[in-house]
């Protein structure tokens, strides 16, 4: 039977994964703030690396999965927890825990992206390579000088984007496959709260997919579902857009 553990496993995409994942036969080991088996916070480095020890502990060091769905949108209360969060909170919990998953069945891991990400393309912003340098104090300085939470949120999808798929060139011979999940608009609690603010509510309210309607958590947990499975087996450093056509809208001729 396959250990996987998931981020953001409290609330929204993450706690739909984990439903999804345990419906499939998985273990799951839930990281979250709060209300997970493993408690803890991806924010800065020892929270990352607290959650590594118990994951590992609770795998008994050999894990077959690995989903990062823990996230902040544009609401966050800093542009700076912004990029700790979406980016190093996955990228270097992905480091923390390769050689348990190197040992696993099948290993499979799964990045939540962001069709977001997409804004950066033409003209990535300066941040972006911070992250990409692995530079958490700079990035985390240059996101709060800048001080616009939507920037930091498309950089840090974006660098999370490039990390992992550059990561999936250089360690596809493990046999550790890696691949996003790029949602669109998704119900969720962050959502909502982008709905909500005064600042991003009306560009998100009005921001719909050519679908029609927005996404539900399950239907995310439904891409994650397959790429971790043996079905995905030849699926390696690749994106899967699950947005209603959002990004076909936004770049049909460019891909
Ligand atoms: P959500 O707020 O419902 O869930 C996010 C979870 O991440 C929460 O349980 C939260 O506690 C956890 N989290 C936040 N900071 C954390 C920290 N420091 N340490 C540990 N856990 C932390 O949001 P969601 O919409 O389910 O978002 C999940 C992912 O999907 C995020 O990465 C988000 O950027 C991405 N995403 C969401 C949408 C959308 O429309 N909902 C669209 C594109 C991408």
């Amino acid at each position: 039977m396959s250990v996987t553990a998931v981020t953001g496993s409290a609330s929204g995409i993450g706690a739909a994964v984990c439903e999804k994942l345990r419906a499939a036969g998985h273990t799951v080991i839930g990281i979250d703030r709060h209300q997970a088996e493993v408690n803890a916070d991806l924010s800065s480095p020892e929270g990352r690396a607290n959650a590594a020890e118990q994951v590992i502990k609770l795998a008994n060091g050999k894990l077959d999965g690995l989903v990062c769905c823990a996230g902040l949108g544009v609401t966050a209360p800093s542009s700076s927890l912004v990029v700790s969060v979406n980016y190093f909170g996955s990228t270097e919990l992905i480091e923390l825990l390769q050689p348990a998953l190197a040992k696993g069945e099948q290993p499979a891991i799964t990045v939540i992206g962001s069709v977001a990400a997409s804004q950066q393309v033409a003209d990535p912003h300066p941040i972006i390579e911070l992250m990409l340098n692995n530079d958490e104090p700079a990035a985390r300085a240059l996101a709060d000088e800048l001080g616009q939470p939507q920037i930091a949120y498309s950089a840090s999808k974006y660098a999370l984007t490039v990390h992992c798929r550059r990561l999936a060139v250089k360690t596809g011979s493990t046999g550790v496959r890696i691949n996003l999940v790029a949602p669109g608009a998704i119900e969720t609690p962050l959502h909502e709260a982008s709905k909500q603010d005064p600042r991003f509510g009306e560009a998100v309210r009005n921001f719909v997919a050519p679908i029609g309607r927005n996404g539900q958590p399950s239907e995310i947990a439904d891409a994650v579902s397959f790429l971790q499975s043996a079905q995905a087996s030849f699926v390696h450093g690749s994106i899967i857009y699950v947005d209603g056509g959002m990004d076909a809208m936004m770049r049909s001729g460019k891909f």
